[in-house]
């Protein structure tokens, strides 16, 4: 064991990520409100977000220089993203076929539980003891290591960001960069205190980002030989060819999916598109709006195990298709967008509240706007019953539907899963589809406030009417609203309302008074008059 753990050095740094950990923890463990307040107080946390989503922005506009092609190309990947939708069900089967003909093994998870139990039963069949991960955030969904790890499984993620997670025993803060969180020098802490070389010792400390993708390289090299299996994620499966494909920049999930003896993908049923042309569409949308790069340094297709002629590659390739609550989304006529998402993370980029409080804010694997939209649906114990604040964290300024490259209209959805956590009750039982926890939200007064709200604005006599009551009686507003008022000047209402000063100004204002305006006669007069 090496002198160096017994530093007082290493000792404190120890004790740093100790602390991180336990803090880690401990936010996991609260509400959503709480964690948001912890994270909003935690300024090392708040300025990696924000130089991370201002730096992710600006690589996405340089990759996206003229404006009137950016948007060709997302109605382009929007276009494909539905036509692979409107066919779900005849392109997996389609995709079945020909993965099977192509040799590969394919499994149905209806959910996570059978996910992890069918990874579990590959495993005990072919005797394996250790896996190798690439990124993949339906693994995260279905907590495969948790899983496996409990049942004596070593599991070691290979993608640098989220072997650093793992490192920390945290989980990713975003769905493309899991380790956005942490800055270069605990990044350092924690290679040097957590992180043990292929000969037994402590990783030196380094803030050198070459060395620090070094020290990991050399140790994670060894496991690639080691491991009994690679898990991989797939980011488009192909359904007339049986192909799965998968981008990556670190050579990571080339190596996860061909030196082990077994290698299992794993996907939502979302993922499958119809044709290889498809691909350059989605291709050329992702890399750019993820990392602002024009294409991945890896563009893997796997059509198959090993052929008898051929010197490497696994010699068994399993497929887990996972629903978990995906059909139900493709089933609601309202939210089936969500499905046509292709984890680029831009939208969470762009999003001011994720911005602010980062990705274990929102105690879920998908954080941010899309995390907003698909957590509840994906819950399907909880739904809204327990994420509705977390849908209510959204200033809907509509920066994440403008950014998304593949157009899901994200403030829309926000929009109705909060008219979802409000509904009535009897929307649950008169046979349309709903999310788990529908209605759980609904609170008589804000009902009877929006109700009072949109008849003011139905009846114009009774919104004057309204509004001329509420400058009169602008004295007796209240000063403060919490929570609204902890941070913002509660408004006046203004001594005379818009109408009051048209009419003063002699503008006309009602629909009476610019007919009567435009009328000739009308012209004549108050050309008279002038
Ligand atoms: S919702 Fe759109 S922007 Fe967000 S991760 Fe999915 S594809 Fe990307």
């Amino acid at each position: 064991m090496s002198e160096l753990r017994n530093q007082p050095e290493f000792i404190e740094l120890t004790e740093v990520v100790d602390r991180e950990e336990h803090e880690f923890a401990d936010m996991a463990a609260r509400h959503f409100k709480a964690r948001a307040k912890m994270a909003l107080e935690n300024d090392t946390l708040r300025a990696s977000f924000r130089g991370a989503s201002d730096f992710l922005m600006a690589k996405r506009r340089s990759v996206f220089p003229d404006e009137e092609m950016l948007q060709a190309l997302r109605d382009r990947g929007e276009a494909a993203r539905q036509r692979s939708l409107q066919d779900l069900p005849d392109l997996l089967e389609l995709l079945e076929q020909n993965l099977i003909a192509n040799g590969i093994q394919v499994h149905w998870a209806e959910t996570a539980q059978q996910a992890n139990q069918i990874i579990h039963d590959i495993m005990v069949a072919n005797n394996a003891r250790s896996v190798v991960k690439g990124k993949s955030m339906v693994s995260e969904e279905i907590e495969l290591n948790h899983y496996l790890e409990a049942r004596g499984i070593e599991c070691l993620e290979s993608d640098m960001g989220e072997y650093l997670v793992q490192l920390a025993k945290e989980a990713p803060s975003h769905i493309v960069m899991p380790v956005i969180h942490k800055n270069k020098q605990q990044i350092a802490r924690l290679m040097h205190t957590r992180a043990t070389t292929p000969d037994g010792e402590a990783v030196p400390y380094s803030e050198d980002v070459d060395d620090l993708i070094g020290n990991a390289r050399a140790i994670l090299r060894q496991k690639f030989r080691q491991a009994d299996v690679g898990i991989s994620g797939v980011n488009m499966a192909i359904a007339e060819t049986g192909t799965l494909l998968l981008v990556e920049n670190e050579g990571n999930g080339r190596m996860s999916t061909t030196v082990p003896p077994v290698h299992i993908a794993i996907t939502g049923i979302e993922k499958v598109v119809r044709s290889l042309s498809d691909v350059p569409e989605l291709l050329t949308l992702l890399p750019r709006s993820a990392t602002g790069q024009i294409i991945t340094t890896y563009v893997n297709m796997i059509s198959g195990p090993r052929k008898a002629e051929e010197p490497d590659g696994p010699e068994q390739v399993h497929l887990v298709l996972l629903d978990n609550g995906r059909s139900k989304m493709f089933n609601h006529p309202d939210l089936k967008p969500t499905l046509q998402c292709i984890r680029c993370g831009a939208c969470m980029n762009h999003c001011p509240v994720y911005a602010r409080i980062g990705g274990h804010a929102y105690g879920s694997t998908y954080p941010g706007p899309i995390g907003q939209v698909v957590t509840p649906q994906l819950d399907s114990s909880g739904g809204l019953g327990v994420h509705a604040d977390m849908v209510n964290a959204c200033s809907l300024n509509g920066a994440c539907g403008e950014a998304c490259p593949v157009r899901i209209p994200l403030p829309d959805l926000i929009r109705k899963l909060r008219a979802e956590a409000n509904a009535p009750v009897t929307v649950q039982h008169d046979g349309k589809p709903h999310v788990n926890g529908s209605g759980s939200h609904r609170s008589l007064a804000e009902s009877l406030i929006w109700q009072g709200w949109s008849q003011l604005h139905r009846h114009s006599a009774l919104y004057r009417l309204t509004t001329t009551a509420i400058t009169k009686g602008r004295v007796l507003m209240p000063s403060k609203l919490s929570p609204w008022t902890n941070t913002r000047v509660m408004p006046k209402p203004a001594a005379s309302s818009l109408h009051q000063l048209a009419k003063k100004a002699g503008v006309p204002s009602s629909a009476a008074d610019i007919k009567t305006a435009q009328t000739p006669d009308a012209t004549d007069n108050r050309e008279g008059k002038s």
